[in-house]
């Protein structure tokens, strides 16, 4: 090939679709919405550079501070179990990276993500930025009490792990909205709940036991 410029995304095009297909659809994800957002995602965008060759593998990876971006998996399955549509607002505490916030803006309309170590919320917003994400609005600050001028939410996608569900994403969870959100103590498993509004009352549902990094509290 001469003269050609292969964008950055693509070098690493084969990996995602293959992960896409071995570690997301064959284990029973079918959303075609899902599977397009996170065929799309360039997730080694969203890892430090010398993780990069790793990005697409069947893991979490270190993102500093402390803190991870979840395994491909993990994503795609918080991502399926609220059944995103096109016309939703979603509401996610713990942008870490920023990953999980734009596979989600690749199907609602709009997302808002909170995240509590400064300098992640900082790189997170400017990489989102950067790669074109006008969907999604992103703030400093502890998620534990959700984000209330832009409340109710469709959606709510907690991706670090609480030892009891904050009342405050209960409140702001709209009619008919999906709250997922891993609970247990911090330095073990946990176990994913899936909770849904009707009628104004709270269903819990049991999804599958997960390790997700805590959550902290300012
Ligand atoms: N969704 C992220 C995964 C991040 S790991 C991604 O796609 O990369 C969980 C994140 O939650 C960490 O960055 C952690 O700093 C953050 N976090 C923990 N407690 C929080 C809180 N109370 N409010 C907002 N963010 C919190």
């Amino acid at each position: 090939m001469t003269g050609l410029i292969m964008p950055q995304a693509d070098r690493f095009e084969s990996a995602r679709l293959r992960m896409v297909r071995i570690q997301i659809q064959d284990r029973g994800i079918s959303n075609t919405q899902v599977l397009d957002a996170m065929k799309k995602v360039p997730r080694h965008q969203f890892v430090p550079e010398e993780y990069q060759n790793e990005a697409y593998n069947d893991y979490p990876l270190p993102i500093g501070y402390g803190q991870t971006i979840s395994q491909p998996y993990i994503v795609a399955y918080m991502t399926n179990v609220v059944k995103p549509g096109s016309k939703m607002k979603a509401l996610e505490i713990g942008t870490g990276s920023g990953y999980q916030a734009a596979v989600l803006a690749e199907i609602v309309s709009q997302v808002y993500t909170i995240e509590i170590v400064p300098e992640l919320a900082k790189e997170s917003a400017e990489r989102l930025k950067k790669l074109g994400y006008k969907n999604i609005k992103c703030k400093f600050g502890d998620g534990y009490q959700g984000w209330a001028e832009y409340a109710p939410f469709d959606i709510i996608l907690v991706t670090a792990a609480a030892e009891t569900i904050p009342q405050p994403l209960i409140d702001q969870l709209a009619e008919n909205g999906k709250l997922v959100i891993p609970v247990g103590k911090p330095s073990s498993v946990q176990e994913l709940q899936l909770v849904t509004k009707r009628k104004g009352r709270v269903e819990t549902k049991h999804l599958t036991l997960v390790r997700f990094v805590p959550f902290m509290r300012l």
